[in-house]
């Protein structure tokens, strides 16, 4: 049952929220003016925002013309409750549990494990327990769950992923049952994207590209999450990059995610080098020994990683590019390589960069979802802790 806390926040409660989270520590007169709303119906406002212990009176600020010394207001996201991030990897399940104002209490990962519609609500629920093993104190407790997945996923609904079968279970209905706050689903590259706008960038626009054993683009429009009308928008895995090239489980014949996807790079690199085991670190170790075999494939992945930043950015025109994969992160040099290659006028001015936030940036997006929610603010910028 979900209770009356969970109920939208008006319109005008969201903005002066918004405000209050954005400026750190506010006066009430400043909001009156940020807003537009007369100075009663900002103090009704906080007042309810006080009572609701999302905001707190901090300390007395300096007095401007001679007026009276005003009352700063702040976010109480440290005391006033917590959210929940689970990130569905292809081979792992991360968790992430942090206060509202993106302060991490305590993240659990499992390893070595892969979801299907079998396991996937055990799965869930062992790492949850784990995450909530002695809750820190919090007015609200935990207001919300947010379920990172890789596929296609509309209005929390899987409409089909790359994992075993898992759009035959309704995710949704079982995790809402299963639990006493709501719980969201959302496709990793999106989440991913969210995590990048409410943490780690000052920008509106921008795309986050997922490189793992999928590609997908997230997508931030002017701080608004895009998807697409059917959720796929962003599948840039499944764009073409050779024509009537290697065959892809979508259909088609060329997919990009068929030359550069992770699983692609780290199995033709094994077989290049005879490895029976390899991974990120792998790659990296044999890129930094100076391979000459591994450092031409590793170019030509850039290259063909170029091809799909070089579309997206014409597509979307977005004010940054973000990597979020471990090989961009571990190998700068395939950053570099991508924007060595986009020469064209409107892509060579556009920041290239590997992601830098702290987290698995699908648990900022995940975490930055289950707040936005609970607040009812679709343009939330937090600073991660
Ligand atoms: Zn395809």
């Amino acid at each position: 049952m979900i209770s009356s806390k969970y109920t939208i926040r008006e319109q005008n409660e969201s903005i002066i929220l918004n405000e209050i989270i954005t400026h750190k520590e506010i006066s009430r007169a400043t909001l009156s003016k940020m807003s537009s709303l007369n100075k009663a119906s900002v103090s009704s406002i906080v007042k309810k925002l006080i009572k609701d212990h999302l905001v707190v009176e901090t300390r007395i600020g300096e007095a401007t013309n001679r007026g009276r010394k005003p009352i700063l207001l702040t976010f109480n996201g440290k005391e006033s409750g917590l959210a929940i991030a689970i990130d569905v990897g292809f081979e792992y399940i991360d968790g992430l549990l942090t206060t509202l104002d993106g302060t991490e209490i305590r993240r659990f990962q499992l390893i070595d494990t892969y979801a299907n519609k079998y396991n996937i609500q055990k799965l869930i629920h062992q790492v949850v327990e784990k995450l909530t093993l002695k809750l820190p104190p919090t007015f609200h407790g935990i207001v919300g769950m947010t379920i990172a997945l890789q596929g296609q996923i509309l209005n929390n609904k899987i409409i089909s992923t790359t994992y075993s079968n898992l759009e035959e279970v309704d995710l949704e209905t079982l995790l809402n049952a299963e639990y006493s706050y709501p719980v969201y689903i959302e496709n990793e590259a999106n989440l991913s994207a969210l995590g990048e706008y409410t943490f780690s960038s000052d920008l509106n626009n921008l795309v986050s590209i997922s490189l793992h054993s999928g590609i997908g683009v997230g997508i931030v429009k002017d701080g608004k999450l895009d998807v697409g009308n059917k959720g796929y928008a962003g599948r840039l895995g499944h764009t073409i990059l050779i024509p009537n090239g290697r065959v892809c489980s979508c259909g088609n014949k060329g997919c990009l995610e068929m030359y550069c996807s992770t699983n692609i790079i780290y199995r033709e690199i094994a077989e290049a080098k005879h490895l029976n085991k390899i991974n990120s670190d792998i790659v990296l170790h044999l890129y930094n020994s100076n391979d000459s075999k591994v450092i031409n494939m590793i170019h030509e992945y850039s290259y063909y990683l170029s091809i799909a930043v070089n579309n997206t950015i014409m597509l979307y025109a977005p004010d940054i590019v973000v990597f979020n994969s471990p090989l961009t992160k571990k190998i700068p040099d395939i950053i570099t390589t991508i924007q060595s290659h986009l020469k064209n006028k409107y892509t060579n001015g556009i920041p290239v960069i590997s992601s830098s936030i702290k987290w698995n940036p699908v648990l900022s997006g995940a975490i930055s979802l289950s707040i936005q929610k609970f607040l009812n603010i679709e343009k939330l910028k937090l600073s991660s802790s």
